[in-house]
């Protein structure tokens, strides 16, 4: 069985529109797929209707950002109800956040001498939920980096011209619009923040009180070390375990839809609650 429960489409800061992200999936052999968005549920109809026609069975899925002590942590949430209103209503206030972010990277590039950064960004969107990736576009298409991966480093992230501190949800907010609406909250890419093992184990903990389920062992931006430690804490704290690429494009060679290693065998899968 290939299982994928992290990836991205144009709805959100992928490159394939959803039919096409699961015409990929297909091809690649993926037998379980969840498209999880940033922030918004807006790419699920088209995704589940070419899941139906391609014999892929589809996973309802989002990321939601939060701030959690000060940084940004991403919540995916599986197989709940987009409906849900208080769930919408929380991708609201987030897509609203984008909003006014979005113009204030944009007015910090500026002041760096980047014209037309909100306009550049907004256009590659395609109208559609705003991020760092549009502006990261922008500025490789302007020629003020090689790659997307360079142009973060540059200019996106902190004391770099164009960040904007993270005003999130909060992660109790943000499970419990995920649990409200029937779905199960998963901590994504656990070993992407490159919080110490105390750190982390705060973080898990704060996430089970607040009603979270699994964590994300196997991922596209861990390697082995990582999904080996990542599979220690779930077994430790008794949380169910995610797989997911995070595929976003498939122009960034480093990551592939649907090609990831099995969970550790001691690991719970998180698909036994599907
Ligand atoms: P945002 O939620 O708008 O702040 O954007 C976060 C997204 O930017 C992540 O989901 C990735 O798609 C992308 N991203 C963040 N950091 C990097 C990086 N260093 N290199 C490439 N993409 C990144
Ligand atoms: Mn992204
Ligand atoms: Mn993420
Ligand atoms: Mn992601």
């Amino acid at each position: 069985m290939q299982i994928d429960l992290h990836t991205h489409s144009s709805a959100s800061d992928g490159r394939l529109a959803p039919s096409e992200l699961v015409a990929r999936a297909a091809q690649a052999g993926v037998d379980v797929l969840a498209l999880t968005d940033h922030d918004g549920t807006d790419g699920l109809d088209e995704a589940r209707k070419s899941a139906a026609k391609a014999g892929i069975q589809f996973i309802n899925g989002i990321e939601l950002s939060v701030t959690w002590n000060k940084r940004t942590v991403h919540i995916v949430g599986l197989n709940f109800d987009p409906d849900y209103a208080p769930l919408q209503a929380g991708i609201q206030s987030l897509q609203d956040f984008r909003e006014i972010r979005a113009r204030e990277i944009a007015s910090k590039l500026d002041s760096a001498g980047i014209k037309g950064a909100y306009e550049g960004a907004l256009h590659l969107s395609g109208g559609n939920m705003l991020g760092r990736m549009h502006f990261a576009n922008f500025l490789v298409a302007e020629g003020y980096a090689k790659n997307v991966r360079t142009v973060f480093k540059n200019y996106l992230v902190n004391n770099k011209p164009g960040h904007v501190t993270g005003d999130w949800a909060t992660l109790e907010d943000a499970v419990s619009w995920i649990t409200g609406a029937g779905g199960v909250a998963v901590i994504a890419h656990p070993a992407r923040y490159k919080l110490t093992r105390t750190k982390l184990r705060k973080l898990i903990k704060d996430f089970i009180a607040a009603g979270g389920q699994a964590m994300e062992v196997v991922s596209g931006s861990h390697c082995v070390n990582e999904v080996k430690t990542m599979a220690c804490h779930a077994v430790d704290f008794d949380l169910y375990a995610s797989t997911g690429s995070d595929f976003h494009d498939p122009d960034f060679p480093w990551i592939k839809l649907g090609q990831l290693p099995d969970l550790p065998a001691k690991c719970k899968p998180v698909w036994d609650l599907f």
